[in-house]
């Protein structure tokens, strides 16, 4: 049997895959096994900021594999060391705990939540908004605000209440006996939304006058991807906990629950994991992290207004929402045949809810971002 068959057969069928094997890339190119080109702005959701096969990442990791690659965490390690500083200085939080995916980091954000709640005054709910996503766990699901993924699968851990995104007065009356309120600032996988900056500025003075902890959600918009290393940063706001993954491990697993002054509450013992803050996947994120510059940061605003600008008013295109390049784009087509459609052409891009989604390389080159656009405007004008 080849691949597909061997997927099909053996894999448990929870993704809808589109008809593509990938075997390799370079940059924002991939190729199939029959050699055919795709240009990539999907970077694996958000994963490759700096692209397939990134030879800076290849040879960090590729070193580590050869000192050490792996140790449990009753020991210390020089990458998970020398990454949470990083990512310390970077976020102006005060403590890092390392995980392995964004549903993990979210985990440990509930938990740290749950003993704040409960060193101050016994409250353990945590209020979140509706149509968000923080992941497939069954605290994440639960504290994800959508019904349709809760389906099958309760009950729940209870103490999860669901806002109306940018509705202050509804964050307000669900905070009595909560411990925390949990966002993304732009809803990813609910379809690109940024949320307004006066609800998110409204929402973190609520969390002060109530005694709640404010936890971003920056899974998916964090390290770099909307023009800021976080997305918080475009808000003006100080989060007490700030939770991170995706692009971080450069193609590796790898979360971070990043906790500040309020939030750094877990101490000896409260929470752990196996692989959290291994070696190797540190490594490949400090080669990451260290070429985050505003540099960086200015030309991924470059390039997300250039692709805004290339697709406002073109034929079938409703629509664009997000910052930096993180992209909605509300369209007149199904979006996933949009996405099937793209693949023909040799384009991949990804879909979130009825709208086409793209998260390109961060060092996408623009010749590669402008040709991309261009085959994504032929498939929606056709
Ligand atoms: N939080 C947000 C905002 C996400 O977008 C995602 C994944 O898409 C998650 C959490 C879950 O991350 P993971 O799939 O790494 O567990």
């Amino acid at each position: 049997m080849n691949a597909k068959e061997l997927d099909k057969t053996y894999i448990a069928p929870t993704y809808q895959r589109f008809d593509l094997l990938l075997t390799r890339g370079q940059g924002s190119e991939l190729y199939d096994e029959a050699g055919k080109r795709y240009i990539d702005l999907g970077s694996g959701i958000a994963v490759n900021l700096f692209g397939a096969a990134d030879p800076v990442h290849a040879a960090a990791v590729t070193a580590q594999l050869h000192e050490l690659a792996h140790a449990c965490n009753y020991y210390y390690t020089e990458p998970q060391s020398r990454l949470a500083e990083l990512l310390i200085e970077k976020s102006g939080m005060r403590r890092v705990f390392f995980g392995n995916s964004g549903a993990e980091a979210n985990e440990c954000a509930i938990k740290a939540a749950r003993l704040y709640g409960e060193q101050h005054g016994c409250r353990h709910k945590i209020i979140t908004l509706k149509n968000s996503f923080h992941g497939r766990t069954i605290a994440t699901l639960a504290a994800t605000g959508q019904d349709v993924l809760h389906a099958h699968f309760g009950p729940f851990p209870e103490g999860f209440v669901y806002a109306d995104a940018d509705d202050l007065a509804s964050v307000r009356g669900l905070s009595g006996g909560a411990c925390a309120v949990m966002m993304e600032l732009i809803q990813g996988e609910g379809g690109v939304l940024p949320l307004d900056e006066s609800f998110v500025k409204g929402v973190a003075a609520l969390c002060r006058e109530k005694d709640m902890l404010l936890i971003i959600d920056e899974v998916q918009t964090g390290n770099g991807r909307t023009g800021h290393m976080f997305a918080y940063q475009h808000y003006g706001i100080t989060p007490d906990i700030v939770t991170t993954a995706k692009g971080l491990g450069g193609g590796l697993p790898i979360g971070a629950c990043l906790m500040g002054e309020r939030g750094a509450v877990l101490t000896t013992g409260l929470h752990g994991s196996t692989f959290g803050g291994n070696p190797v996947c540190c490594a490949g994120a400090i080669s990451v992290v260290e070429r985050l510059t505003e540099d960086l940061f200015a030309q991924v605003w470059e390039k997300g207004e250039y692709v805004k600008s290339a697709l406002v008013g073109a034929k079938g295109v409703k629509s664009i929402t997000g910052l930096g390049l993180m992209l909605g784009i509300e369209i007149e087509k199904n979006a996933h045949d949009v996405a099937a459609r793209c693949i023909e052409n040799g384009l991949l891009v990804l879909t979130a809810k009825e709208k086409v989604r793209l998260l390109p390389a961060l060092n996408i080159p623009f010749p590669l971002l402008a040709e991309g656009v261009c085959v994504l405007r032929d498939v929606l004008s056709e």
